[in-house]
């Protein structure tokens, strides 16, 4: 029986290429994707663990979207994902509406739960699974010309505040050649930018190989025009992938470089196994190498412990680092992690929350300067999408990945273009189109003539 499915997706990247793994088999069973939930026999719903209240928030989603079921009840329900793994077959309890619940190593049996939920079970299918890369499977991806690929599942570094190595379980890599084969099928479906994924890509190996080995093997796939990746663990971050960047044309000057802290004593106690000075020496070594490569971070504020002075020395760390772009959170307790047993020394939320708003407050400042820079320039944009203000405007990424936002047709989307910057506000840059779009793999050359 063929049936429509909706899929609503929570949290990370790792997510989204996730819910396109069981888009690819729910596809190859038979089964429609639908964009709206009202038009849908399944209902799932991709969920994420990582903040505070995660569960809360997802037991009210599917409160929410249990009224499709209550007007047809032939409407299934099901929960993916982390919260999925995290609370398995409490949340069968929880929510009585709810048909099966699938966590992050077990989409492959979707055929297998629905089979089952149509005979009248409820079911939980949270076991993790060693063995399970998702090799061999075609995702059904939501954009054709930017591809998710996960190289690698799971953690092993096990950060004290850090649920995900309890909900997506230890670090397992795929093999060289089944990603190469995944990219090569996904520029063959026309792709134009890769993004590499994992909880830590720096960790990658198959044998003898490593990730800068896999960078070199994703970047020399014919027709492929960038080459991303995320997400980087200090630890693992070395110069043989600063020198693979450097050597690739293809391979976009972005690094996402998560310090979390830029005190010592919340370093360690955060388990991060390196200090702040061994990171601001691979920062020095990165730019000594690529002197324009793009640097953004993640950061965590209201650590429990952390002191007025450690607070100032994330402040002085983000005010010399100078990042492009920062992601910055409050602390968040998560069951299952050490840090939630630090109940003396957690810091006031109000305290943390100052200092959320002191922190992104600098980095707008230092965000604002970089974009600066760029007006005057010329730059090539991924155009994505039809802009979400602005009838006729398009929105696009550099290699950079600043969003910008110009006048287009839609049937440029999907295409490389060269755009003239003349402004930005907040944190959008605002250009005009020049020329016509360009060929794959050729854009670097026509911007080196515009730059020289
Ligand atoms: S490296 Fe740390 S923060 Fe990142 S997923 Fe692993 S345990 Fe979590």
């Amino acid at each position: 029986m063929q049936l429509n499915y909706y899929i609503e997706t929570y949290g990370c990247q790792m997510n989204v290429a996730d819910t396109e793994l069981m888009g690819g088999v729910l596809k190859h069973d038979g089964h429609r994707r639908v964009p709206e939930p009202d038009q849908a026999d399944v209902l799932i719903v991709n969920t994420c663990a990582i903040r505070e209240h995660a569960e809360q928030r997802v037991i009210g989603r599917i409160g929410q979207l249990n009224r499709y079921k209550q007007s047809r009840p032939e409407v299934r329900l099901g929960v993916a994902g982390c919260v999925a793994k995290e609370l398995g077959r409490e949340l069968l309890d929880r929510a009585t509406y709810v048909d099966f619940v699938v966590g992050p190593d077990s989409y492959r049996q979707l055929p297998e739960i629905l089979a089952r939920v149509e005979g009248g079970e409820r079911v939980v299918y949270d076991r993790f699974n060693r063995s399970e890369h998702y090799e061999n499977l075609k995702p059904y991806r939501l954009e054709k010309f930017a591809a998710w690929i996960t190289i690698m599942r799971g953690c092993d570094k096990f950060c004290s505040y850090c649920i995900v190595p309890f909900t997506r379980g230890r670090e397992k890599c795929r093999t060289l050649e089944s990603v190469v084969e995944e990219v090569e099928t996904s520029v063959a479906d026309g792709a134009q930018e890769v993004t590499l994924l994992g909880q830590n890509v720096n960790s990658y190996h198959d044998g003898g190989a490593d990730f800068p080995d896999l960078l070199t093997a994703v970047a020399a796939v014919p027709s492929l025009a960038r080459v991303r990746f995320t997400t980087s663990h200090p630890w693992d971050f070395t110069e043989k992938l600063v020198d693979t960047i450097a050597g690739h044309d293809n391979i976009m000057n972005h690094v996402h470089l998560p310090v979390q802290s830029g005190s010592n004593r919340v370093l360690k106690a955060m388990k991060r196994e390196y200090t702040r000075e061994s990171y601001s020496r691979q920062i020095d070594m990165l730019r000594d190498r690529i002197p324009h490569c793009a640097l953004s971070t993640d950061i965590i504020v209201g650590f429990p412990g952390e002191t007025e002075a450690d607070f100032e020395a994330t402040l002085d760390l983000m005010t010399h680092t100078r990042y492009n772009s920062a992601y910055i959170f409050m602390y968040s307790p998560r069951p299952h992690t050490p840090a939630i047993d630090l109940t003396d020394e957690v810091v006031p939320r109000a305290v943390a929350q100052e200092r959320l708003e002191c922190l992104n407050e600098l980095q707008r400042s230092i965000g604002a300067a970089y974009l600066l820079e760029k007006v005057g320039t010329t730059q090539p944009v991924l155009v994505q999408r039809a802009a979400r203000r602005g009838r006729g405007l398009l929105s696009g990424w550099t290699e950079h990945r600043e969003t910008v936002v110009f006048p287009g047709s839609e049937e440029m989307i999907g295409e490389i273009v060269l755009v003239a910057i003349g402004g930005f506000s907040g944190f959008t840059l605002h250009a005009e189109p020049v020329g016509e779009p360009c060929p794959v793999g050729r854009y670097r050359g026509e911007l080196n003539i515009i730059a020289g």
